[in-house]
């Protein structure tokens, strides 16, 4: 049962966590295949996607702090490991059919291009999958932040979320029987009732910016073409 995509051109934000499966770190190669074919899958419905991939799985920045790192080192490793993790997803991707570039905030010429908006567009013309490395370039930031700004950037119609649960929720699912989960969310009320579903700058952004956020859960099979084309649950945030 398929049906039309909500929307053409996507920003789908995968975490680090996301690639991790059922491990406690690094990436599951069984997983993030299953991951390759969910965007293959939303590929078939003409889609485009742009991809950001986070690094939490490899490194945090501010864990490194913690440790004695100095923040700004610690954001340069957490920002290095979205590299690993990105470059992860383009083999998969490649292997699963869909061609796809990995353009990364922080220039490295000899493993990925550096992003640039107008080439970036030219991948997508050519039906290609950009997975954007590196967050935003600056310590500081998160990826879900990097996320909005290449939303906006790219002219995406809707931001997608993949997460371990199918939505946001008003207290932790895991720990709380009684949560309950948003059908449907304002970025203002996300802000008021400071519900985690994304940092604050980049809720701003997407508020800003006037674009849908989807929060879905990754874990279900064909939950991401489910996502796109509205069917399955998730929580929609609007302005
Ligand atoms: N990071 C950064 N600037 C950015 C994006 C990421 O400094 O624009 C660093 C930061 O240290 C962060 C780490 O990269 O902790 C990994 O990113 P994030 O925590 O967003 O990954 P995720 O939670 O999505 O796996």
């Amino acid at each position: 049962m398929t049906s039309d995509p909500k929307f053409r051109r996507l920003l789908v934000k995968l975490s680090g966590e996301a690639l991790m499966g059922d491990r406690q770190y690094g990436i599951d190669p069984t997983f993030l295949a299953r991951v390759a074919s969910e965007i293959r899958q939303v590929m078939e419905l003409g889609c485009e996607i742009c991809l950001v991939v986070g690094g939490g799985n490899i490194f945090r920045g501010v864990s490194g702090a913690a440790q004695g790192l100095d923040r700004v080192t610690g954001d340069h490793m957490g920002m290095l490991a979205t590299v690993i993790n990105a470059l992860a997803v383009k083999s998969a991707l490649l292997a699963e059919g869909v061609d796809a570039r990995v353009q990364s905030a922080i220039p490295m010429e000899a493993i990925c291009e550096t992003f640039v908006r107008a080439r970036a567009q030219r991948h997508l013309d050519k039906g290609r999958v950009i997975v954007f490395a590196a967050g935003t370039g600056n310590p500081y930031f998160t990826t879900d932040t990097a996320a909005a700004l290449r939303a906006a950037e790219m002219g995406c119609d809707a931001m997608f979320k993949a997460t371990k649960v199918d939505g946001v929720y008003d207290a932790d699912p895991a720990t709380n029987p009684d949560a309950q989960r948003f059908e449907t969310l304002t970025y203002d009320m996300v802000i008021e009732r400071e519900l985690k579903v994304m940092d604050l700058t980049a809720i701003t952004l997407a508020k800003d910016n006037n674009f849908p956020l989807i929060v879905f859960n990754l874990n279900d099979a064909g939950a991401m073409a489910n996502a796109v084309t509205g069917q399955g649950t998730s929580t929609l945030v609007t302005r």
